[in-house]
């Protein structure tokens, strides 16, 4: 069979011919082609259905029963839309299925409706009919034209495609029906023949024609499981190749944590280590070993206790001799950072340099000669100066704190010389499981679960207007206990249609009303970092009682006596931001309470609220997150620079992912590179979709 039709074309060929040669399509149709990005017939066959309009509930018009949910398809024999008395428009239209039963569909008042319709035109009307005198009606049915072909779709699933202006989902679907018929037979087979059997996939012969026109759901579920497979698969496959390429080109110091280093940093500590904190260390300290670049993620939930993690790392740095640098997305956290440090190491013989605003010129440039001399141990500053600014002198180690916003390309460059450094990244935003491994897929990644221990738990409430009265009276009280709180408005956006409170009102409100016989702070964005500092220290300090601010105490912010926290115009902010805010509150030995006053103003944001009400766990948290928000937040967008899944979706083929992931992985270390012949394809593949985002260099 194979060939018979194009004798002269190879397989590839036919496959990467531009869609105007493909049955019923012609330049005009090329042009709407090209504008969904279809340009060649692979495109066309591998353009993956969104959904499946279910066609299993089909019915004869003789065979309906009034008031359930039923499907029946035929032909239009007439439509007519009129206007009432009353100034409304009717649209009728009469459909007779292959039996020659009736059937008519009405829309009120829709009156553009009826230039979807023309007589003779297949049809399926899905609704729940009535029995009206003698006729079977349906009032606002769904309807769906189908092609002529499409005559009997019993028990079927018609594929839905993404649309375009000037093309109907049935003749997409004719396109595609021919694209198969045409080309299938030169889709080549990317998986040897044992691998397909041992994984339980099918052959893409077989697969791909399901995926498209599925014979019955079983039959979808597992054409489908093919490619999400092979999609996950050559994504792991890359991750995987360029996890091999750094290891073997990014030569690091090798940086041993002996008995006598590991006695001499936990001694700094005054408190005992929690066992996820032991476990991250020894798997550092591991990695640190190695005269090869760490690369490791590590995760921890708000408050479990990253900071020391990353102390004892720097420390081993620095007992080599080497320089460690930390770096902070905020001022207020660096600084903070600095702080901490200072008081760790407050006996010891450790150099500490920061790079934190509110320096004079003077003092940074001495600050900046001291580091690129190696009279600087440990650097501490923000990312945004030390990226810019700083030149190390023997820089070994990075350690880069609350990095969310980046993925799999991004890491910090830095200015220096010889080896590469150690690289520790830190985050907070707990990330589903499923991201971490494709996101972050190139890392190491080690997770703080536990919360260190003594503490108390938070307890969230959703409040509206009603229940201020009562909140203050509360937060006055715990304020006179010894306590500390925060308050926390959203940043006020220029081109917001309904500004919400700005800080300095909010701050006004308060100590003029339910808070004035309190010491209170205010941080907003137009302070100066020194200002926003000494007003940080003052609340640290205990000399003042609460604090109203953005969402700048959103991150890592440690102020352990803090309790209390009051969220304002909750609807605002995101799940994760919710998250990191109620952190802020469960870091002492006393209980935490958490309110947010809210306006949901959409179905998704009162989705969120309940979330954030009804849990603690930053891993849940983060899973609903991500089923609410999709994954189109995080692929495709020039930050994580991967390209968006064709047909995998992380929030329901964790399963898969974790199977694929330990495939490719088991696979690249019994063939590095993916060289032997029989990789050959695999390894085109993966080049051809991540060899540029992943910087693969020359495999292939
Ligand atoms: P995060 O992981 O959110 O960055 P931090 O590192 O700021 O958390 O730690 C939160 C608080 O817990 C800090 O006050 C820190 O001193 C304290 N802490 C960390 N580890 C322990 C521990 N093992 N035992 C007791 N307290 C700890
Ligand atoms: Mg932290």
């Amino acid at each position: 069979m194979r060939g018979m039709n194009v004798p002269e074309k190879s397989a590839a060929d036919v496959l990467a011919a531009p869609v105007q040669f493909l049955p019923g399509v012609g330049p005009r149709r090329a042009e709407t082609l090209a504008r969904l990005g279809l340009h060649t017939a692979a495109d066309v066959l591998f353009l993956f259905p969104r959904s499946y309009q279910d066609f299993s509930r089909l019915r004869s018009v003789s065979q309906l029963v009034e008031g359930d949910l039923q499907t029946v398809t035929g032909t239009v024999e007439e439509f007519e839309a009129r206007g009432t008395d009353s100034g409304k428009c009717i649209l009728g239209v009469l459909v007779r299925d292959d039996e020659g039963g009736f059937l008519r569909a009405i829309w009120f008042n829709q009156p553009t409706m009826q230039e979807r319709f023309a007589r003779g035109q297949r049809v399926s009307m899905s609704g729940k009919p009535k029995l009206n005198g003698l006729f079977w009606e349906m009032a606002h049915p769904v309807v769906t034209p189908l092609a002529d072909d499409e005559r009997n779709p019993e028990g079927q699933l018609l594929p839905v495609y993404p649309l375009t202006e000037g093309i109907k989902q049935w003749q997409l679907r004719r396109i595609v029906r021919g694209a198969l018929d045409q080309c299938a037979g030169a889709l080549e087979e990317v998986f040897p023949e044992a691998y397909l059997k041992e994984h339980d996939l099918w052959p893409i012969r077989q697969a791909l024609p399901e995926v498209h026109f599925p014979s019955d759901a079983d039959n979808l579920a597992r054409a489908r499981r093919r490619f999400v497979y092979q999609e996950l698969f050559i994504l792991q496959l890359g991750l995987a190749l360029r996890r091999a390429q750094q290891r073997a080109s990014r030569r690091a110091p090798a940086l041993e944590t002996t008995a006598k280093i590991d006695a001499r940093i936990r001694r700094l500590f005054p408190f005992e280590l929690t066992a996820g904190q032991k476990a991250a260390i020894a798997e550092i300290a591991a990695d640190l070993a190695q005269p090869v670049a760490m690369n490791r993620l590590l995760q921890g939930d708000v408050g479990s206790g990253k900071t020391v993690v990353a102390a004892y790392a720097m420390l081993v740095a620095v007992a080599h001799g080497h320089q460690a640098v930390l770096m902070a997305p905020t001022e207020v956290l660096a600084q903070q950072h600095s702080l901490t440090l200072e008081r760790l190491l407050a006996g010891s013989q450790v150099r500490i340099a920061s790079l934190v605003g509110g320096l004079s010129a003077g003092a940074r440039q001495e600050t900046l000669a001291r580091i690129a001399a190696g009279e600087a141990d440990l650097i501490v500053g923000t990312q945004a100066v030390i990226q810019e600014d700083v030149a190390f002198a023997k820089l070994a180690l990075v350690v880069i704190d609350e990095q969310h916003k980046f993925g799999v390309r991004q890491r910090a460059t830095l200015r220096r010389a010889g080896d590469d450094p150690h690289y520790l990244v830190m985050t907070a935003t707990p990330i589903p499981r499923t991201v971490t491994m494709t996101l972050f897929g190139d890392l190491d990644v080690s997770t703080l679960r536990d919360a260190p221990p003594g503490r108390q738990p938070v307890k969230t409430y959703l409040a509206d207007e009603t229940k201020r009265a009562k909140w203050w009276d509360f937060f006055s009280r715990k304020l006179r206990e010894g306590r500390q709180g925060y308050v926390v408005t959203p940043l006020v956006d220029e081109s917001d249609q309904t500004p919400a409170v700005s800080v300095e009102e909010t701050y006004e409100a308060l100590v003029n009303g339910p808070l004035e016989a309190f010491r209170v702070g205010l941080i907003h964005g137009r302070m100066t970092s020194a200002e926003k500092d000494a007003v940080m220290e003052d609340f640290r300090a205990g000399r003042l009682q609460a604090l109203v601010c953005t969402s700048v105490v959103e991150v890592g912010v440690d102020v352990p006596n803090a309790t209390l926290m009051t969220i304002e115009d909750g609807q605002r902010f995101g799940l994760a931001q919710l998250h990191q805010l109620r952190g802020r509150i469960s870091r002492g030995s006393h209980p935490g309470f958490c309110t947010v006053f809210a306006n949901p103003t959409s179905d998704e944001s009162r989705k969120r609220l309940d979330a954030f009400v009804s849990t603690t766990d930053g891993f849940q948290l983060a899973q609903v997150d991500f089923e609410l928000r999709g994954p189109g937040e995080l692929f495709g967008t020039k930050q994580h620079g991967l390209p968006p899944m064709r047909i995998a979706d992380l929030t329901r083929d964790g399963e898969v992912l974790d199977e694929s992931r330990r495939d490719a992985l088991a696979l690249v270390a019994s063939d590095p590179g993916l060289a032997r012949d029989e990789h050959a394809l695999l390894r085109r593949m993966v080049v051809a979709r991540y060899g540029k985002v992943l910087e693969l260099g020359d495999v292939g």
